[in-house]
Parts: structure tokens; C-alpha cells; sequence
């Protein structure tokens, strides 16, 4: 049995966390006799404090930059002062961070004059944080009597395409390769242990493969060992019914569907990556998604095809706050044939996302939801392009939630959103614009952002769902 683990950021940010992980790695590959492969994140926010010394170097910042560097450095010779016991391993991985550290100062004092960071140069600054918490771990793995090597995403064989910040993985090179890496590695029970969120174009540059991608990595990993599961360890327990920080008593979903568990991606439970399912899906591989601090926990298990009794109608509720939503309008949009077309080819050229949309029947109007950042981009993109010719006028709601209710279950089952908007009218609540897929797997809405607690509260009530 291969199984591929990625461990979060979390699961890093400290020396006894990288310890116990790298226990529990060593613990299936000796006692239960698995392969292992792992994939590990950045030390928790060490990604936005890197984003943000680029925001320095661009200001010529030069104190901002040597504090981030010191504190860089400071952290990560703590963590082996926590996770790496024998003396001589210790002092090696010292050197070796230091170095790294060294390296990433020298490139930031080059960048400092000319106070410009390319997102080629931000992809590379970027790879620091997992390239020092990955070799930790590599190291701690070894320290505790295990046989590992330390791979950064390329060298594991991730090439991808050069679109820097969010570089997509040429899924059929990057199989061969990373087989090829890999299969020896394992022959000999050496756990690789791989730097997540990074690959690099076929010019040997690096990139990173978009925010939280770490879990990507490890199911590009999977797909390319031909992994039996890949399990995602980090800080919570499962996909859950709905965010427990809204729902005190919401539950974890012990069994899901790659589908449903696409929409809770979609829609807002942070807990993956929305593109790392794909590599999982298309190469069938079961994925579980589980709590490093409760290993006896199995967490959520997401397979093509769940067992019957998993069959819920609805099965969680996930919510995004704080977007905005835009709604376009002009009664020269009623039968003309490509106005939406126009709309969101004007958006996506100035890569506006569009996160949900709805059209009257009347075509009189159309209404999008987006992320908040992205509202003045996308308005003015519209007035510019668009107004007075194809759309009369633009009207904005600037802090709306949507509400997803997701589950397979609700598949020709007739009811569930009269039951949905009934217990939302019960309590009085507007809702603003309603979006159904074909596929019945998710039925979304818009509330005021104000309202969005109340409503989630309801629907998981009245789905029961905290006695799953
Ligand atoms: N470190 C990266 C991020 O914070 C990747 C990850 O954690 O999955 O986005
Ligand atoms: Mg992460």
C-alpha cells in the first residue's frame, strides 16, 4: 500500500509538531509496512510574510526585509533546536537553513534597488518556505532512524506550464517523471519528502502552483506514483457539515463523493485546494482528509463512489462571506445573442473571477458574485468596456454571502428547496439571488453577509445534520 501524506502548514509550526508528524510517517511505513511519500507546506503564514517582504523590496523597504530575513532565520533554527536531536544532524541542518536563509537575503538586497519583484521572481522567493520547513522534516524523519530524502516539487519531477503564481502542471510529463524519481526511492524505503505548492516551467524556473496548493502537489504526487489513497493531514478533523465556527455542534462527514466534495471546495470550506481533486479524480484515488492531532480519527473519506448509507440529501452547508455582488442591467440586453458572452469574456480578459452568476428569463439582467478584492477591478471594467453600449446600468451589493447546501443526494429529490428557502423565509431573511447547477449537487444563494450565520444555522437545522 502507497500512500502519499501531506501535512499543512500547522503540522510544521513547531519542533515537536515536526517530530510527531514525522513519527506518524515512520509508524505506517515500519509497523504497518506502507510506502510513504510526504508532502509538506510552509510553516504556517510564513507564505503571506513572504508575500509581504516583496511588498517591501517593492517600497525599498530595506529594514522591513532584513527583519523578515532575521526572523526567518531565527524561526526555522528553533524548530531544529526542537525537532533534530543528534548533535551532529543538528548542527548540519543549521548549516544548511543558514545557507538557505543566506541565499534568499542575498536575492532580496539584489532586488532591493531596483524595487521590483516579477511574479517569476515572487514564485521563486516563494519556494523558500517550504523548501526550509520540507528539509526540517527530511531530516527530523532521519534523525528518528528512518531512511528519507529531501525533494523540492521539480526535482520530484513537477514541470509545469510558465503562468508564475499559478502554474498548472503538465499532468502527463510530470507522471513519467515523478514515477521515475520516485519508484527507486521507495525500492530502497527511503521516504521522499517533497516540498509542496512548487514545481518548475520546462526552463528549470520555479513556479508555485496557487495559494493552498500543497494539497495539489501531494495528489500531482499521488497520480504520479500511483498512490492506493492520499491522505491530507492538517489541524481539522475532516470536511465537516458546516463550519464549526458557525455551528458549534456541526459534525464531520465521514464519507463523500469526489463531486460533493468539489462543491464544498468551490464554496468556500477551506480545506483544499478546488484544483487538487482533479489529479485524485481522474486517476480514481481515494483521498482522506484527517486531523494530525488525532491520528486514531479516520476524518472524511472522499471516493467516486460512497456506500449507500452515505446517501444524505444534504450533506453540509458552506458559506463564503464578505463578496460582492454585481448586477448588470439594460433592456438592449433582452435577445442579444452574446451579451453575456461579452460580459464575462471582458471580465476573464482582466482576470476578474466570476464566483456565481444568474440571468433573468426576461435577459433584462444579469447578476454576478465576487470576491470582494476584485469589485473595483470589475466594475470598472464593465464601465469602461461595456456601459452605454451593451448595459445601461451597473448596481453593486458590497458585502453579501453566499450559501451553499451541497449534496448528491438532492438529485431529483423534490422539496429540498422549498424546504431550503422556507426555513430562510421563517426567519425573515432576504434572500438576493438563487444559482442551481444542472448537476443538483449544490444549490447556492445570496443573503446580506449580516444574515449569513442565521441562515447556515437554519438549513443545518433543519437537515438535521448535526445528528449525522
Ligand atoms: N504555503 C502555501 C500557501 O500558504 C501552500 C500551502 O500551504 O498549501 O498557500
Ligand atoms: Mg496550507
Amino acid at each position: 500500500m502507497l500512500v502519499v501524506m501531506k501535512f499543512g502548514g500547522t503540522a510544521v509550526e513547531s519542533g515537536e509538531r515536526i517530530r510527531h508528524i514525522s513519527n506518524i510517517a515512520l509508524n505506517y511505513q515500519q509497523k504497518m509496512g506502507f510506502d510513504v511519500i510526504l508532502v509538506t507546506s510552509a510553516v504556517k503564514g510564513m507564505t503571506d510574510e513572504i508575500l509581504a517582504v516583496a511588498e517591501s523590496v517593492k517600497k525599498g523597504d530595506k529594514s522591513a526585509v532584513n527583519q523578515f530575513v532575521d526572523r526567518l532565520k531565527r524561526l526555522h533554527l528553533s524548530l531544529i533546536d526542537s525537532s533534530i536531536f543528534d548533535e551532529a544532524k543538528k548542527k548540519e541542518a543549521k548549516n544548511t537553513v543558514s545557507e538557505l536563509v543566506d541565499l534568499i537575503k542575498n536575492v532580496l538586497h539584489g532586488m532591493l534597488p531596483i524595487r521590483e519583484v516579477t511574479p517569476k521572481m515572487l514564485d521563486y522567493l516563494l519556494s523558500f518556505g517550504e523548501r526550509l520547513s520540507t528539509f526540517i522534516v527530511s531530516v527530523t524523519i532521519e534523525d528518528i532512524g528512518g531512511s528519507s530524502q529531501y525533494l523540492i516539487g521539480n526535482d520530484a519531477g513537477i514541470v509545469t506550464d510558465s503562468n508564475f503564481g499559478d502554474a498548472l502542471p503538465l499532468m502527463d510529463t510530470t507522471k513519467l517523471n515523478v514515477s521515475h524519481r520516485l519508484k527507486p526511492l521507495l525500492a530502497k524505503k527511503v521516504i521522499p519528502v517533497i516540498t509542496g505548492f512548487i514545481g518548475a516551467d520546462q526552463f528549470g524556473n520555479i513556479t508555485t502552483i496557487g495559494r493552498g496548493g500543497s494539497d495539489y502537489t501531494a495528489t500531482i504526487i499521488a497520480a504520479g506514483s500511483r498512490a492506493d489513497e492520499v491522505w491530507l493531514w492538517s489541524d481539522v478533523d475532516g470536511l465537516m457539515t458546516a463550519d464549526p465556527k458557525i455551528v458549534s455542534d456541526a459534525r464531520v462527514i465521514r464519507e463523500a463523493s469526489f463531486a460533493e466534495a468539489l462543491e464544498m471546495a468551490l464554496f468556500g470550506a477551506k480545506y483544499m485546494h478546488p484544483r487538487a481533486l482533479e489529479p485524485a479524480i481522474e486517476s480514481n484515488i481515494p483521498m482522506r482528509i484527517r486531523n494530525f492531532m488525532k491520528i486514531d480519527d479516520d476524518g472524511t473519506l472522499v471516493v467516486s463512489n460512497p456506500g449507500k448509507n452515505s446517501h444524505k440529501i444534504v450533506k453540509a452547508i458552506s458559506s463564503i462571506r464578505h463578496t460582492a455582488l454585481i448586477d448588470v442591467s439594460g433592456v438592449g440586453m433582452v435577445g442579444a445573442p452574446g451579451t453575456a458572452g461579452r460580459i464575462f469574456d471582458t471580465l476573464a480578459k482582466n482576470k476578474v473571477n466570476i464566483m456565481m452568476i444568474s440571468q433573468s428569463p426576461s435577459e433584462s439582467s444579469i447578476s454576478m458574485v465576487v470576491k470582494k478584492e476584485v469589485l473595483q477591478k470589475a466594475t470598472s471594467t464593465l464601465e469602461l468596456s461595456l456601459l452605454g453600449r451593451v448595459i445601461k446600468k451597473i448596481d453593486v451589493k458590497e458585502d453579501v454571502a453566499v450559501i451553499a447546501v451541497v449534496g448528491s443526494g438532492m438529485r431529483g429529490i423534490k422539496g429540498v428547496a422549498a424546504r431550503v428557502f422556507g426555513a430562510v423565509g421563517n426567519k425573515n431573511i432576504n434572500v438576493i439571488m438563487i444559482a442551481q447547477g444542472s448537476s443538483e449537487l449544490n444549490l447556492a444563494f445570496v443573503v446580506n453577509d449580516m444574515d449569513c450565520v442565521e441562515v447556515v444555522r437554519t438549513i443545518h437545522g433543519e437537515f438535521d445534520l448535526n445528528n449525522s
